[in-house]
């Protein structure tokens, strides 16, 4: 495949006007080519700020136009001193503390989440917004995830496989039609990094998870996998040969407690498998980054978070926990509207912290005008479907992702029900309540 003639055949997308209700986050396609990127850095050394896995793949995106990063920008401790995608990471300290920064730096922000705290950061050294910063959204206004299996092996009562009544169709996505849907989106958003390849499904279910890992590979798009890693072994060590960049484990719990939550899962396979990758990790030298996300109940803190936590780092794990919550966001609404929920809803509700139900049933009145962050996050699911965004279920907005642009899908969420319902639920402003939460747990 030659993205050259990809991006020259193919028109980018006009967004046109598009009304964003006041509770969605408004989203404008790009009018940056890579030469007009070129421009207006004007010969600045280029850094990233945020080093997590969108900066890294904004890094291999903007290599991939000719236009190498100097560093990443990240005040994260676990961070601090690493080179990550070759490029070394630095404190806002170490960069900003010099004279005349605008003429020096040009700053991409690359946080899905944090760039309400970024831009006062960059325009307190000095830096202009437009001029000497931009936002990674202002190159690809979207993140998109790819349920390439439509099933799970396992019914965890926190998501839609376990607590949900109706279902999508089952099925997988093959490798064929996931090169038609990257090529798609990389046509009209040029500068997408990377892409998670999970929604709901278990994606090592999928047998041809390796080439599809390969497609993204071969247009230095970076692989997000996420698993329960309750499968053959043969299916993870087929999954770590693709060498994805990152790779996604959730837990919850110490042995029996593990089983409660992660529904139908066993601990000793689990485990059996989660050493295999951290080994396997090294011994085929793959370099993926793996995540242990800990889902955080009223049951499983104390000794099983040590004894996890512990484990994480003896094997080589990032240790993410969360407060575990409730997916999806069908759910959600449903809750704050006291329409009828599932029994595992229900039982959802009771095994989480007190902390959590605030934030799925508190009292936003005064958040009213908080805009919904998740429309930035569609997912397709395997048979082309797409979803309202990447945290609901069911609703959907298109029948086929490869006959939709990219601004129709946006423009149907904007102006769609699933939103509204959303929003007159006042279920749409949990995100942001969610990450402040998750960013106490991480510095505490
Ligand atoms: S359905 Fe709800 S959570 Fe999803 S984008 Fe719309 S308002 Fe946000």
């Amino acid at each position: 495949m030659n993205l050259a003639t990809l991006e020259n055949e193919t028109p980018r997308p006009q967004g046109g006007e598009i009304q964003f209700p006041p509770y969605l986050t408004p989203i404008r396609f790009s009018d940056f080519t890579p030469e007009t990127l070129k421009a207006l850095i004007g010969g600045r050394r280029l850094f990233l700020r945020g080093a997590a896995f969108m900066g890294q793949g904004f890094a291999s995106s903007l290599s991939r136009h000719g236009l190498e990063i100097e560093a990443f920008i990240d005040k994260s401790p676990r961070l601090r001193g690493r080179r990550l995608a070759g490029r070394p990471v630095y404190t806002p300290e170490e960069i900003y503390d010099q004279p005349d920064l605008a003429r020096k730096i040009f700053v991409i922000m690359t946080s899905g989440y944090w760039e309400e705290e970024f831009r006062p950061e960059l325009a307190a050294a000095g830096l202009a917004e437009g001029r000497d910063f931009i936002s990674s959204f202002d190159l690809a206004p979207l993140n998109p995830s790819i349920d390439i299996a439509g099933v799970c092996n396992l019914r965890c009562q926190g998501c839609p496989r376990g607590n949900m009544n109706v279902h999508p169709p089952v099925g997988f996505m093959s490798a064929e039609v996931y090169a038609q849907v990257i090529d798609k989106i990389l046509r009209e958003m040029p500068f997408l990094g990377q892409i998670q390849l999970y929604t709901w499904g278990e994606p090592l279910l999928n047998r041809e998870l390796p080439e599809i890992i390969g497609h993204n590979k071969a247009r230095r798009v970076l692989s997000i996998v996420s698993t329960n890693l309750n499968l053959k072994p043969e299916l993870v060590e087929s999954m770590a040969r693709a060498k994805p960049e990152v790779v996604r484990v959730s837990c919850s719990g110490w042995g029996a407690n593990y089983e409660i939550t992660h529904t139908g899962g066993k601990w000793d396979l689990f485990l059996k498998n989660l050493k295999y990758l951290a080994e396997l990790n090294r011994s085929l030298r793959a370099g993926m980054e793996m995540e242990l996300y800990y889902h955080l109940y009223r049951h499983n803190g104390g000794e099983d978070y040590e004894k996890i936590k512990a484990l994480a780092e003896d094997l080589d794990y990032v240790f993410r926990p969360q407060t575990a919550t409730l997916y999806p966001r069908d759910n959600v609404v449903a809750l704050r509207l006291g329409q009828p929920i599932t029994r595992e809803v229900s039982r959802q509700m009771e095994m989480i912290n007190e902390d959590a139900k605030y934030l799925l049933m508190g009292d936003f009145n005064s958040e009213t005008e908080t805009r919904c962050l998740e429309n930035r996050y569609f997912s397709i699911n395997w048979n082309l479907n797409v979803r309202a965004c990447g945290v609901s279920y069911l609703p959907m907005v298109a029948d086929n992702f490869l006959e939709v642009s990219l601004p129709e899908l946006v423009r149907r969420v904007a102006e769609g029900e699933a939103c509204a319902r959303c929003a007159g639920a006042k279920a749409h402003c949990f995100v942001k309540n969610f990450m402040v939460d998750q960013r106490s747990l991480k510095e505490n």
